[in-house]
């Protein structure tokens, strides 16, 4: 894209996409006047190794069927495509090279901030970007609290904070309705909904998830 001033980039296991994910994108789009935001599904991600996460096409393909009506979110396959771990550290430094000039913005949720001294070169990932951190229920984003007082100043100096609308909504939760048969209409787009029960992802049977 042309002339493009700012980028937005909302990375997360989308396991699977849900209105907390996409109320965050919309907000920030508006709030921030970004030219457009990526969505990049992580391959392996590398806080959730001990942990079964559904493979990344069906990740993938849910992104897509949730965004694809909305011109400012677009699907990024790049950590996907490379396998492995990835880190938002060399996302964010690919974005960089491929849009000299653009202005980055990396968008997270609160509850990220509360492991993100493990995070990669985090120092430098501040210097390469400026993140927005949304408000989550549950999460608050206060500096003096004794784990995010040891994030570095710097972070704490260029971040922007966005209030945006509390869904109480999480992944892992929906995961859990489903293999409890319990609804998850209104959590999470319809098509997404119809694609999962359509699979049979995330039953407690596991008769469809992950295989075929
Ligand atoms: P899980 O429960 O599996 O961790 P999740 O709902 O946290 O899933 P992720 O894919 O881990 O979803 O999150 C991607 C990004 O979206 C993270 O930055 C996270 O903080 C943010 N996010 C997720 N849900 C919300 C929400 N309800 N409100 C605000 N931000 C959110
Ligand atoms: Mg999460």
């Amino acid at each position: 894209m042309k002339d493009m001033r700012s980028l937005g980039i909302l990375g997360g296991t989308f396991d699977p996409i849900h209105y907390g994910h996409l109320i965050a994108a919309e907000h920030v789009h508006y709030e921030f006047g970004l030219d457009r935001i990526l969505v990049v599904p992580n391959a392996n991600p590398p806080h959730k190794e001990n942990s079964e996460v559904l493979d990344a096409d069906r990740r993938y393909h849910m992104v897509e069927l949730a965004i694809k009506n909305n011109p400012i979110l677009e699907l990024s396959s790049l950590e996907m495509k490379k396998q492995g771990f990835s880190y938002t550290v060399d996302t964010v430094d690919h974005y960089r090279n491929q849009f000299p000039g653009t202005e980055i913005y990396f968008i997270t949720g609160a509850d990220s901030l509360f492991f993100m001294d493990t995070w990669k070169d985090l120092r430098r990932l501040v210097e390469l970007c400026t993140f927005i951190v949304v408000t989550r229920p549950g999460y608050s984003i206060d500096r003096k609290n004794e784990v995010l007082e040891k994030l570095p100043h710097t972070l704490w100096d260029k971040m922007k904070q966005l209030q945006i609308p509390g869904l109480d909504i999480s992944s892992s939760d929906i995961r859990k309705r489903v293999a409890e048969g319990k609804p998850i209409k209104y959590l999470l787009p319809l098509q997404v909904e119809e694609y999962i029960l359509a699979q049979g992802l995330y039953r407690k049977d596991g008769s469809k998830s992950n295989a075929e």
